[in-house]
């Protein structure tokens, strides 16, 4: 698809020309370190081709990116048992609120808000050392990418650890309501290295082949499990951006406050943008706008044929 190859070049040259990049997230010390200024996209076409542009081989976190992995791997686990712990509908409040908590006895709203996502990683250690839950999601990612490079940075593990007030009240929270299993610092320690896992816009792509359903991707999990994970992207991919992101992407979507945003437009492709300074929602700024353009260059959306 040499248009669209062009295209990319194009929208990473005008996003390069952006006034205001937003600012990485800062409440992790290690990403507020990141250059705001870069821009990349990678793109995996359903006939085999992969393409790219801008900074589609620097390495960044996925962070919360990393909750479909874990969702993936404990699915594949427990199956349905999960939604017992947790639910799935939009939250309409920020990735680490307590607030609906409260209201809804420590049930979270959904896998994808830091509450659900650190209970789907409590229900993944499920007793085990952390190392074997990590083991999971790194094999998940890996086959999934057909890359064994992928690895965890641990200084931004150990940075997101060691500032993580929000996430241990959360955990505790949790706790005093019976919806956790194993120690608080435990799930912690295993969530924060999870979060910390590097990968490339071209390394990210390759993996969301899966939940795209790329004919001779590697089959990780069925279509019926992609379809049902596809759909809790786009109604809760985004934390309370997620409305707006259905209005101007119109595909189902996961951020991460390392500034990436793995889409999926089933059938047709699996895209990675990435650029690390944040909206007010900790989206990627240039990352949404540049996503919102590919849709509109590409057609694709699942509100339209
Ligand atoms: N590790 C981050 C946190 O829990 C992930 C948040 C995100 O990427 O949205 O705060």
């Amino acid at each position: 698809m040499q248009g669209l190859a062009e295209e990319l070049r194009r929208l990473v040259a005008e996003a390069r020309t952006a006034q205001d990049w937003g600012a990485p997230a800062d409440y992790i010390p290690e990403l507020a370190k990141v250059d705001p200024e870069q821009v990349g996209v990678a793109v995996c076409l359903a006939d085999g081709q992969e393409i790219g542009a801008g900074d589609a081989d620097v390495p960044f976190s996925i962070q919360s990116i990393s909750k479909v992995f874990s969702l993936a791997a404990v699915l594949g686990r427990l199956g349905d048992d999960l939604w017992r712990r947790v639910g799935r509908e939009p939250s309409g409040t920020a990735f680490d609120s307590i607030f609906l908590l409260e209201q809804e006895q420590g049930r979270p709203r959904n896998p994808f808000i830091n509450a659900g996502a650190l209970v789907t990683t409590d229900a993944l250690l499920g007793g085990r050392e952390p190392r074997q839950a990590l083991s999971e999601i790194m094999y998940l990612v890996r086959a999934a990418a057909e890359d064994d490079d992928i690895h965890i940075d641990k200084a931004v593990a150990e940075s997101e650890k060691a500032t993580a007030s929000r996430n241990t009240s959360l955990l505790y929270y949790l706790k005093s309501h019976d919806n956790l299993r194993c120690p608080p610092e435990m799930v912690l320690g295993t969530y924060a290295h999870q979060c910390a896992i590097e990968m490339t816009c071209h390394q990210l792509a390759r993996s969301g082949r899966m939940l795209a359903m790329i004919p001779g991707a590697p089959a990780m999990i069925s279509s019926h499990r992609a379809r049902r994970i596809n759909a809790l992207m786009m109604t809760c991919g985004q934390y309370d951006g997620s409305g707006n992101f259905a209005f101007r992407v119109g595909l189902p979507g996961k951020s991460g406050v390392g500034g990436g945003i793995l889409l999926v437009a089933p059938g047709r492709a699996s895209i990675a943008v990435w650029s690390p300074g944040l909206d007010g929602y900790g989206n990627s700024k240039v990352g949404t706008w540049l996503a919102e353009r590919i849709a509109d260059y590409t057609g694709w959306s699942v509100f339209a044929p």
